[in-house]
């Protein structure tokens, strides 16, 4: 044990790079402002996934414009000049508080349809936002993007935001990036042309397993049925990384599943260029990536690709893992 704290001690300086050399971006997932420190300690490259909703938890309320642009540049100047991937509030399911306070029952009403109900709330987040980006290391990402036109219009709420700071003489990086969350199975489908509308994609396998095998995983009755390695959660995959390759944009996993130790080779073979996962997982992570042999990932990955339960994949990848580690 105390052998295996020291290895990941010093894989903390290498790359996350496999043994043929492909390298693979491993971000961290921040939920609490306390795991800030972990994150540069163990070397992430970069906050992947900045729960923005938290800060609702710990302050109790809805904060300013200006403590936001507080918030966001002093994490952004802690991690410099790696990425900080600030996603907008997703609140809805998870933050039922706020979601009583803004008058909604469902908790399907939440991420990016909860922000374009609520106007007010997402300019002043995106101003914030972009009121602490000016050193160039932040991007945004929009959250439960069912349809086209909510990409088209979130976009043009950012321009208007980008029009006012202008206007105002506040600097901000006009070039800030806008990504995507694919974690409802519509947004999965139209990969192709999500993926042309904005600069990255991320997916989100915890909601997106619950919406494609119509399972709530809080629901003992059918909690058998939340498959991460179910085939139809491996296709779905395989095709929104095809789709967006196509255009040429990077795709990550910010999941759970991207911690999964048997789920790392799979996702490298299925050609992610990034996971974003709890700081306290990064280095295990490393060392799975490490020990991994890109081109025997992909073959592993068109071998699971063919299979048609979850049971034949995971003795797949538990077979190549025993191998590699
Ligand atoms: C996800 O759905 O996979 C995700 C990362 O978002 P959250 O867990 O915050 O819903
Ligand atoms: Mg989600």
């Amino acid at each position: 044990m105390l052998k295996l704290q020291e290895e990941l001690i010093d894989l903390k300086e290498l790359p996350a790079e496999t043994l043929d050399g492909k390298e693979i971006k491993l971000m961290a997932n921040v939920d609490v402002s306390g795991e800030i420190d972990l994150v540069v300690t163990t070397g992430a490259n970069g906050i992947g996934l900045y729960r923005t909703e938290q800060i609702l938890d710990e302050l109790g309320e809805f904060p300013t414009e200006d403590e936001q642009a507080e918030i966001y540049s002093k994490l952004a100047s802690r991690i410099y000049p790696e990425t900080l991937i600030i996603r907008t509030f997703d609140i809805g399911g998870i933050n039922l508080n706020f979601s009583i306070l803004l008058n909604l029952i469902h908790s399907l009403v939440c991420g990016i349809r909860l922000l374009l109900e609520n106007l007010s709330l997402f300019k002043t987040q995106l101003r914030a936002i972009l009121r602490a980006s000016k050193n160039k290391n932040i991007q945004v990402m929009l959250p439960m993007i069912s349809t086209i036109e909510e990409i088209w219009k979130s976009k043009e709420i950012i321009t208007d935001c980008k029009k006012e700071l202008k206007a105002d003489k506040i600097h901000f990086d006009n070039h800030i990036k806008v990504g995507v969350m694919i974690e409802v199975p519509s947004a999965a489908v139209m990969s192709k042309e999500f993926s042309e509308e904005v600069d990255f994609i991320s997916i989100g396998t915890n909601d997106l397993i619950q919406y494609l095998m119509a399972v709530d995983r809080g629901n003992d009755l059918v909690s058998n049925l939340y498959q991460e390695f179910n085939p139809v959660v491996i296709r779905t995959i395989q095709h929104i990384v095809k789709e967006a390759k196509k255009n040429h944009k990077s795709v990550s996993v910010c999941g759970e599943m991207a911690a999964d130790t048997l789920a790392i080779p799979l996702l490298i073979g299925l050609g992610l260029d990034s996971l974003s996962i709890s700081p306290s997982t990064i280095l295990y992570a490393k060392r799975i990536i490490r020990s991994c042999d890109y081109k025997k990932a992909k073959e592993l990955a068109e071998e699971c690709l063919t299979l048609r339960t979850q049971e034949e994949i995971i003795s797949k990848l538990e077979k190549f893992l025993q191998i590699i580690t």
